[in-house]
């Protein structure tokens, strides 16, 4: 998988600060600097008191601030499970790559069984790896073995299936019934910032799925240079905690 930032929010905290003043200020920030619009908040320095407005804002649970910067991402090759997974969130928006409009009548097949394509889970090649649900624990070199080769073969097969298909002039928008849940998708998303919190509080948990955490930590690095002040509050006073920012 791959994550980049397509678009951002310029300046996105000045924002945040703006909104929040205009909440508690008798005079319209509209039309005024940032400096005057920050008058009153402790610091010496503008950013100081951006960090102490955005922190007591976190605390206080005074979210809406939050919901005015928005970032948009391109996210390449997750699992069509993932991206069932992450849209499920509706105030992010989406644009998935069609499988009506894209064929993929290129791809070796052989390739598939090393990771074209499909996306293939550490469980198949990984003897350690022990998923949450699992009821056993770590395997030896040989089951997985065994795990890999059943893995690869039948996502080999499906793509094979699906060519053949395509081949019979049976339309994308069909033969693509027969592809693994695993298949690869790239996605562009957007959402505010409070969102992206919220979606770390579901995601980047301990009981959300591998991929779907390692997407969102690709998320939560750009960000924390995109919003340093909120995503390092978000890391170190909010993170693998009780989700507040929605019930
Ligand atoms: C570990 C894990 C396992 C999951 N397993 C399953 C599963 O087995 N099956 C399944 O179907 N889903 C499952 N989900 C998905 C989950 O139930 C939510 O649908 C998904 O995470 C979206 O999050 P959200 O409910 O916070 O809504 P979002 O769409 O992210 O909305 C954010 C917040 O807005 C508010 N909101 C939005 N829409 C409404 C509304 N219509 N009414 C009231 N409030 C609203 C809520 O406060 C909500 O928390 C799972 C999620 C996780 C993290």
């Amino acid at each position: 998988m791959e994550v980049t930032l397509l678009e951002a929010t310029e300046n996105p905290e000045e924002l945040v600060c703006k909104a929040a003043r205009n909440d508690y200020s008798a005079a319209f920030v509209g039309g005024q600097s940032l400096d005057a619009t920050m008058e009153t908040v402790e610091g010496d320095t503008l950013a100081e008191k951006q960090e102490t407005l955005i922190g007591h804002l976190l605390d206080h649970g005074h979210y809406g601030p939050f919901e005015h910067p928005q970032i948009t991402f391109a996210v390449e090759g997750v699992s069509r499970s993932c991206m069932a997974q992450i849209t499920r969130h509706r105030h992010v928006s989406f644009d998935v790559q069609s499988m009506r409009y894209v064929a993929f009548d290129d791809v070796d097949p052989a390739d598939v069984r090393e990771g074209e394509m499909v996306v293939i889970p550490p469980s198949a090649t990984d003897p350690d790896w022990v998923g949450r649900n699992q009821q056993s624990g770590a395997v030896d070199e040989s089951t997985v073995e065994e795990r890999a080769e059943i893995f690869r073969d039948s996502i080999e097969d499906a793509v094979e299936s699906y060519q053949d298909l395509l081949d019979l002039g049976m339309p994308p928008e069909d033969a693509r019934f027969v592809l693994p849940i695993g298949t690869k998708v790239n996605m562009v998303m957007s959402m505010n910032a409070r969102m992206l919190m919220h979606v770390a509080d579901m995601r980047a948990a301990a009981d959300a799925q591998w991929e779907i955490r390692g997407l969102t930590e690709d998320l939560l690095d750009i960000a924390a240079d995109w919003c340093p002040i909120t995503f390092d509050y978000y890391e170190r006073e909010m993170k693998n905690r009780k989700n507040r920012l929605a019930p």
